[in-house]
Order: structure tokens, then C-alpha cells, then sequence
């Protein structure tokens, strides 16, 4: 069997370290590599100009470096943008760029598809197609810091974009150890929220990192009923079971949990929801955002008017807790929450 050939976008710094020591080479090297793919957006290690020309040739000969292809990007009528990237296999993932939140925020997929099949988001309704590697996942922020010129900025990242982060575990969780490299992009976990459906062993898997992200639990209901009905992949577990995880979750001093909340007319958007949620939530560091629908088309839900969601996060925060609307961006490229879809993935004949 032809020997492996290492990937340097797989690679955490401390492994690409061993990888140029087996050639020989000085780990210093590995760290002069790093800051040429995460800082300078570099995709071949032949403009590496600080590296010998003759270890250039032996890197060439013995690595790789792959990135994904940036094949199309949108802009938004609000300034949002979204990059659709092309991989190694020919599959499709999207990323967006949300400006002014008021941050910069930066969201990326994990998994081409999902596999947790929400009934109101349009990835969901694509499947899993495959999990993304580690190298692909940090690949996204690579290239969108390289696009976007957001080398000496601050940005946001969140894990909101295709697919489940808990279903993909050790890749993305490589991939923000990847990201968080100081000779990298050094993006502290201060600055990195990951969203999840809240897959039980997996969560309290993430509990017991030592690199732990901000977290955002998608609750959207406060029956099991409602929940089991919106989220099939949550059938069995019970919501006390998530809350008492989420209760037992180490938060740092004034950090708090978010709660995602997509508001369904007439399906969790009542005063009893809101009373529920309150009695679940209490006590707890919370923070809920509530998501007015994004529609679709296929999508059998709909979108409460103005007035209902207000109504309901009224209800929420006069009960104690801490509420926010999250606003839709970038609609009108269907870049916005539970929009990522890629064409080709919906067309193939395989999933329909
Ligand atoms: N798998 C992760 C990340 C998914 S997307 C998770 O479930 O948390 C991030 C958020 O967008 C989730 O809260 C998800 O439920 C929400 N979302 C999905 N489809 C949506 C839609 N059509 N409108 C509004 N929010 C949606």
C-alpha cells in the first residue's frame, strides 16, 4: 500500500511538527508553515518564500495542502454574503459572512447535509450527505479570512451553518484546536459558538473539554411532544434530561448558555410555551434567542407575525429570563438560518 501522504490543512500545529521532524526538519519550520496557510491565506507550500528552496521541493514532494474551491459567493441587500465552496469530492457546503451583528460573525458548516432532520430546516431536509473533515471544516475560515481581508480583525465564528457539531465530533472539535493555534488565526473559544441539538453523550463529552466554545442549545419546544415532533433525532431523549445537562455544564464567570427558539406560529409560540419555558429555564444562565421562522418552500410551518413574537418575548422576559429576536439575514440569497441548502445535493438523484 502507497504510504499516506500528509495533509497540512488536517493537521494540528503540535502534528505538523512530527510530520516536518520525520522529514528532518526543524519543528520551527512547522510554525513558519502554519502562518503562511492561516495568516496569509497561502493554499501551496511553493510560495512558502521563508523556507529553503530545497525543503520547499521536499514539502512538495511529501505534502499536501488542500483547500476548499471557492466556486460562487452572494451579497445580501443587508450586507450579508455567502460563500458556497466546492471540495476534494465534488460535494458543496456553504459558509456566510454576517456583517455588524454587531460583531463580525463568520458561519460554517460542519457536515454536507444533516442528519437530525428538523422539520423546519431546508438542510435537514437534504440529509446527511457526508461529515466534513477537520481540515475542511477550519478550510472554510481559511479561506473567508483570506476573502474577506480579516486578518488583523476580529471576528466572530459560529458553528450555524450545515449540519449537527455533535454528530461530527472529533472533527470539529480539531478543527477549532486548528483555528485556536496562536501561530494560526489564534481564535480564542471566547469567540466561537457552537450549536447543537443537544445529543446527550456527545454533550457531556464537550463538558469535559478543555477548549470549550460558547454554547448554543436549539430547545424550540417545552414539551417533549412539540420537540420530539420538530426534531425526530431528539425522540430518545427528554427535555429534563438536556436541561439537567445543560444545568450541569461549566460556564465560566457571567457566561450563559443560549437557548435557540424557532418561533412556529401556532406550534410553540403560546402564552403556555412561554410560561413552560420560563419554568425550564429557571435558575439556569440562560440567555434565549428566539428565531421568527425563516420560510421555505416544502417547509409546512409558518412564521408568526410581528406581534405574536413580540407578544411571546414579553411573556419570556417578564417570567426572568433574558430574551433576544434574532433577526433574519440575508434572506434574499437564502442565506439565512435553515436555508443552507446546496442545488446539485437537492437534485441528486440519491436523495430524492
Ligand atoms: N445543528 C445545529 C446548527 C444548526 S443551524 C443546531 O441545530 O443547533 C442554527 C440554528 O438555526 C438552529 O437553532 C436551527 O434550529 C435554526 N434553524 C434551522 N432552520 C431554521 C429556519 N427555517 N428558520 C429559522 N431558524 C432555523
Amino acid at each position: 500500500m502507497a504510504p499516506i501522504t500528509p495533509d497540512i490543512s488536517e493537521l494540528e500545529l503540535t502534528e505538523l511538527e512530527a510530520t516536518v521532524l520525520t522529514l528532518g526538519v526543524e519543528p520551527f519550520h512547522a510554525r513558519q508553515m502554519y502562518r503562511w496557510v492561516y495568516r496569509k491565506g497561502l493554499d501551496h507550500v511553493n510560495g512558502m518564500t521563508n523556507l529553503s528552496l530545497r525543503l520547499r521541493e521536499q514539502l512538495e514532494a511529501t505534502v499536501t495542502l488542500t483547500t476548499p474551491k471557492l466556486t460562487a459567493r452572494k451579497q445580501s441587500s443587508d450586507g450579508t454574503q455567502k460563500f458556497l465552496f466546492t471540495l476534494a469530492d465534488g460535494r458543496e457546503i456553504e459558509s456566510v459572512f454576517i456583517p455588524d451583528t454587531p460583531a463580525m460573525t463568520l458561519c460554517i458548516s460542519v457536515q454536507v447535509g444533516c442528519a437530525m432532520r428538523c422539520g423546519f430546516c431546508l438542510t435537514g431536509k437534504m440529509g446527511l450527505v457526508r461529515d466534513l473533515s477537520a481540515g475542511e471544516i477550519a478550510g472554510q475560515v481559511r479561506v473567508l479570512v483570506r476573502e474577506l481581508a480579516f486578518q488583523d480583525r476580529h471576528f466572530n465564528l459560529v458553528l450555524m451553518g450545515m449540519g449537527e457539531p455533535l454528530h461530527n465530533y472529533d472533527a470539529t472539535m480539531k478543527a477549532l484546536r486548528i483555528l485556536a493555534a496562536p501561530e494560526g488565526l489564534a481564535i480564542s473559544p471566547g469567540r466561537v459558538t457552537l450549536s447543537t441539538v443537544g445529543i446527550l453523550p456527545a454533550f457531556e463529552r464537550l463538558a469535559n473539554e478543555p477548549w470549550l466554545p460558547n454554547l448554543a442549545v436549539s430547545l424550540h419546544a417545552t414539551t417533549d411532544a412539540v420537540r420530539h415532533g420538530l426534531i425526530p433525532t431528539s425522540r430518545k431523549q427528554r427535555l429534563t434530561d438536556l436541561i439537567a445537562a445543560c444545568r450541569r455544564f461549566p460556564l465560566k464567570h457571567r457566561e450563559r448558555i443560549t437557548f435557540e427558539y424557532v418561533l412556529l406560529d401556532g406550534v410553540n409560540d403560546s402564552q403556555d410555551d412561554a410560561n413552560r419555558l420560563v419554568k425550564l429555564l429557571r435558575g439556569l444562565r440562560s440567555k434565549v434567542n428566539l428565531i421568527p421562522l425563516n420560510e421555505a418552500p416544502g417547509i409546512p410551518f409558518s412564521r408568526p407575525s410581528d406581534d405574536q413574537v413580540n407578544r411571546f418575548a414579553r411573556a419570556v422576559a417578564s417570567g426572568g429570563l433574558m430574551v433576544s429576536v434574532r433577526k433574519s439575514r440575508g434572506l434574499d440569497i437564502q442565506a439565512a438560518c435553515g436555508q443552507l441548502i446546496v442545488e446539485n445535493e437537492r437534485l441528486s438523484p440519491s436523495k430524492v
